[in-house]
Order: structure tokens, then sequence, then C-alpha cells
């Protein structure tokens, strides 16, 4: 097997609206066949418009009560209540599902790396944004490459912010290990590995999360894996949600 490499993109602008980020990573990095490309979700919102000025929200009556109970801007709260489908957990800070199934922290609404005063959203369909960079990408060179939309996030049980993938394309987010050996001949049965979050957390680890100014990472010769794509679980099976929802 050829060695993994791991390219930070180095050299990109400050993305605004409007940005062919597709283009300006092809200008500075020679994509080849196979390569995974991680995209911080920042800039993909950035590029796409997906970023509001704090002082267009008008907080309603929930966000004035969540404001003073989390020590918060109201206008952020409203932000947050705006970019969620449903509040799992409102104390000590918000707690989001999104309409595409991620679950994070204050919706994943940011304030950093983008002017004062300023809220980036995420993308309200990841999975399609990594689609589309995907087909841009052949577009430009020809190239097939796959494609992680990434967020940095917070998590249960551990302290300490990762790398998340909230979109994909050109992959199955899920290496599926059920029914696999292992050295000993036991069948495996429980064994689903999130790959998607795997890369997503070391292209975090590149990028840093502050004036590092590197928002996509390249990964060269990663082994195929075969799988699916149900990365998040359903209301059924989430029982961290369900508890969350009864105590909230
Ligand atoms: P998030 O994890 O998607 O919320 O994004 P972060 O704000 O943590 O940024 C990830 C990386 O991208 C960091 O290295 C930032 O310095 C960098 N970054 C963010 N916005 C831009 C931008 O507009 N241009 C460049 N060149 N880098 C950026
Ligand atoms: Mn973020
Ligand atoms: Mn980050």
């Amino acid at each position: 097997m050829e060695h993994i490499q791991v390219i930070g993109v180095q050299g990109l602008p400050l993305i605004k609206a409007g940005d062919n980020i597709a283009a300006l990573i092809c200008e500075r990095v020679p994509v080849q066949d196979g390569d995974i490309i991680s995209i911080a979700s920042t800039i993909n919102s950035k590029a796409k418009g997906y970023t509001k000025a704090l002082s267009s929200f008008t907080p309603s009556e929930r966000a004035l009560r969540l404001a003073k109970l989390n020590g918060e801007d109201p206008r952020f709260v409203q932000a947050v209540l705006d970019a969620s489908a449903d509040i799992i957990m409102e104390h000590p800070f918000i707690l989001s599902e999104l309409s595409f199934g991620h679950i994070g922290v204050r919706a994943g609404v940011d304030q950093s790396n983008i002017e004062d005063g300023m809220v980036i959203f995420l993308p309200p369909d990841p999975m399609a944004a990594a689609s589309e960079f995907r087909d841009e990408i052949r577009k430009i060179l020809g190239k097939d490459v796959g494609v992680i939309i990434t967020d940095t996030c917070g998590r249960s049980f551990r302290r300490g912010q990762t790398g998340n993938a909230i979109g994909w394309s050109g992959f199955t987010a899920i290496r599926d290990f059920r029914g696999d050996t292992d050295l000993f001949g036991h069948v495996l049965k429980i064994t689903e590995e999130a790959v998607v979050d795997e890369i997503a957390g070391f292209a975090n680890f590149v990028m840093g999360e502050s004036n590092n100014g590197v928002p996509a990472v390249i990964f060269r010769n990663c082994p195929a894996w075969t799988g699916h794509d149900n990365l998040y679980f359903t209301k059924e099976e989430d029982i961290t949600r369900k508890l969350l929802k009864k105590h909230s």
C-alpha cells in the first residue's frame, strides 16, 4: 500500500460570497483522481452566502429567555433558533438538531473567522454541497475525487472538539465490518466505522481553529471502503437524544 499523503491547502484568500472554492483549490494544488478533499463548512458557507449580520436578528421571547439563561447575546440566540429544526437541550448551552440530521452545539452557528458582528450558518444541505463541489472539480479538471464537508464539533463524554463530517460525496460515510472475521476467526457483529468522521478529524487537525488559514485538506492514497450512509441514528435508535429530550 502506498503511503497516505495529507496536504493542507495553503494560500487560499479570505473567502467571500460568490467565490468558486473548487477553482481556488485547483489553482493551488494539483488535484488527482481518487483524492479526498476535506473542506471546512465555514468557507462553503461564506462562498454560498450563508452568513448574516447579527443586527438583522430580532430576538423572540424564547431567544430572550435563553439568552438570559445562558448569558449570550439574544440576537445570536435568535440566529441559533432560526438554524435549528429542533432544540434537544436549552441549558447550559443550546443543543440543536439541524434539518439534515446533524446534532450540534448552538446549531453550528459560528462567530469566528468572519468579520465582527457577522454569523456563519452551516450549509442547509451539506450533502448537496459536497456533491456539487465534486461535480465542480470534475468540470474543472476532469478528475474524480471524494469530498467531505467538515465542522468542528463538541462531543459527549470527552473534553475537546474534533472535526466531524456533515456532508460527503464519492464514498459511503460508514465502513461496514459486520460479517468480517477478526484475526481469530470471530465474526464481527456490530463494528461500523465512521470513516468520514475519522478523515474529518484529521483534516480538522491540519486546518486548526484560529488564524491558520487552511480551510481545505487533501488526502491522497486512502484505501477504498464499502458500507452505507446511515451516519445519523434515527430518533428511535438515539438513546442520548431521547434522554436529553426527556429531561429538558
Ligand atoms: P469550521 O471548523 O468549519 O467552523 O471552520 P474554522 O473557523 O475552524 O476554520 C477552519 C480553518 O479554515 C482554519 O484554519 C481557519 O483559519 C481557516 N479559514 C476560515 N475561513 C477562511 C477563509 O475565508 N480563508 C482562508 N484561507 N482560511 C479560512
Ligand atoms: Mn464551525
Ligand atoms: Mn474549526
